[in-house]
């Protein structure tokens, strides 16, 4: 570039100056460099051989707003309150003339009155004149300060987005957009893959395994060319583990430095799709355990219109009996939604007083005798049980439930008990019955709400799994806690207890 230019230059001095008068040619040729000068943006100052300011162009005027009468025949060092008195600066300059050396980019941060802190590279260059015998310098100067804070700038900016792309908590791939080979993978990646930053710089998605579909890969990868975004809600990927793995998948194509990159930010979606399909399935049960009784009732309702004259009064009976027990299962079972979904958005507000515990147990044996009488319901309290602080709407609905599941998992004639012992500073409860019992392995996780309905979930589970749930949240908020004890074959029995701190 720069000889070029010089050949540029020595053509156009050439041509003004051909057949010229030597004295003109000069005076062509001088003109014809002022301009350069002139037009220069950067300053240029030319210094004598003691380091005095012999000229400078208008670019030094304006930028450090300088005249040139303060300028011309003083000493650089003695410019603008000394501004240019820098040491390493005049060391370099002296050297100069004596040495025939030049230096370049030296730079210089300084507070320059009237126009600011600045940062300057300098050059210099010694112009030896041959007929006159005179020694000079060419000092030219550069503003850098917007250039460096630039480059401050984008440094930060780069480590920014560098600490971004180590941390963030989704996997981040960076690909060539003409290749499709890998050029960059974040930490969080490599982790969820468990491929080594290694193993994965350099291939092609498809050359490495998690993606299975090499021909899916590559058509998806023609198709992200063509309209630079693609989307999947689910990919199924496989871990270095061989784990199955769904991720959301979203790749945009920009262009760097001239060139296209593909990135893609790939987050593991496995947990939400698993917890999604919980719902679903968890919402198709509740549905038909609610639909079941509205089947019974609007049977019965049917049944006692259509046929309103032919039914004798037992056969109404039965059909209102009917009727009316489905109607009490669907509120239990509302009942039962409600504490729960109070119970997850945290508003189970207990509205606690002082109570005879054995009153509220009796009322949910009365209750659930009056709706069943296929089983044997004992009571066994001993006498004088101490008051407890509770919510006695809650216990009954505890000990129903448990009386309820007792009811439906075991034999018709057979014993349900409820009996009490004081144990320490608690009170126990228990439900027992003599039904199929519980295997051991299903023991704790039939407390668990959405555990029985995973693929590993319990073979006994009939209903919505609701029951035990609210048991135990319900005894939980009262600070108690429940567990069971179970034979397989031979029955079980529910415990829950209460703290008797809460005694008044
Ligand atoms: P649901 O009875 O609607 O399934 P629960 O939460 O009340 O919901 O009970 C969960 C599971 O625990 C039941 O499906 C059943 O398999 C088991 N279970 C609960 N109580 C008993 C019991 N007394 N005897 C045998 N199994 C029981």
């Amino acid at each position: 570039m720069a000889s070029h230019m010089r050949k540029l230059i020595t053509e156009d001095i050439h041509g003004l100056i051909k057949g010229k008068h030597p004295e003109q040619a000069l005076q062509e040729a001088l003109k014809y460099i002022q301009s350069i000068l002139e037009t220069m943006r950067d300053p240029l100052v030319v210094l004598d051989d003691s380091l005095m300011v012999i000229s400078a162009n208008q670019s030094f005027y304006d930028i450090f707003l300088v005249s040139p009468e303060d300028t011309e025949g003083s000493l650089i060092y003695e410019l603008n309150d000394r501004q240019w008195d820098i040491p390493k600066l005049r060391e370099l300059l002296e050297e100069i003339l004596p040495k025939n050396t030049s230096f370049n980019d030296f730079e210089i941060d300084h507070d320059f009155p009237g126009i600011g802190r600045r940062i300057m590279l300098l050059n210099a260059r010694r112009i030896y004149s041959e007929g006159k015998k005179t020694q000079r310098i060419l000092l030219g100067i550069e503003d850098i300060t917007e250039r460096k804070r630039m480059e401050q700038e984008v440094a930060a900016s780069e480590v920014r987005y560098r600490r971004l792309f180590e941390t963030a908590q989704d996997g981040i791939l960076i690909l060539d957009a003409e290749t499709a080979q890998i050029e960059d993978v974040n930490p969080f990646l490599v982790d969820m893959l468990g491929y080594s930053q290694h193993e994965l710089l350099g291939k092609n998605l498809w050359e490495i395994g998690p993606v299975k579909d090499i021909e899916a890969s590559q058509k998806a990868f023609k198709e992200l060319q063509n309209s630079e975004y693609i989307r999947y809600e689910d990919l199924p990927l496989e871990t270095r583990e061989g784990k199955q793995i769904q991720v959301e998948f979203v790749s945009n194509v920009y262009p760097v430095n001239g060139r296209k990159v593909i990135q893609c930010n790939i987050r593991d979606v496995t947990e939400r799709k698993k917890l999604e399909q919980l719902k679903e399935e968890f919402i198709g049960m509740v549905s038909h355990e609610l639909s079941s009784p509205l089947t019974v009732i609007a049977g019965s309702l049917n049944t006692l219109l259509s046929e309103e004259e032919q039914l004798s009064r037992d056969e109404t009976h039965h059909l209102l009996q009917n009727a009316t027990l489905a109607a009490d299962t669907l509120s239990h079972l509302l009942g039962n939604l409600l504490e729960l979904s109070r119970a997850q958005a945290d508003r189970l507000i207990l509205h606690t007083e002082p109570i005879k515990v054995d009153l509220v147990f009796k009322s949910a044996v009365e209750r659930i005798t009056e709706q069943y009488s296929t089983h044997k319901f004992v009571i066994n309290f001993p006498k004088g049980l101490p008051l407890l602080n509770a919510d006695p709407m809650r216990l009954e609905r505890i000990l129903y439930n448990l009386l309820d599941n007792a009811r439906k998992y075991s034999p018709k004639g057979s014993k349900i008990m409820v009996f009490t012992r004081e144990e320490k500073d608690q009170l126990i409860i228990g439900v027992s019955d003599q039904g199929v019992g519980i295997p051991e392995s299903d023991q704790t996780m039939i407390f668990k709400p959405f555990e029985r309905l995973k693929p590993a979930g319990f073979e006994g589970a009939k209903g919505a799994g609701l029951g035990l749930l609210v048991c135990r949240r319900l005894v939980e908020v009262h600070g108690g806690q429940i567990w069971v004890e179970s034979t397989p074959g031979q029955g079980s029995t529910f415990f829950f207890s209460l703290p008797l701190s809460r005694k008044v």
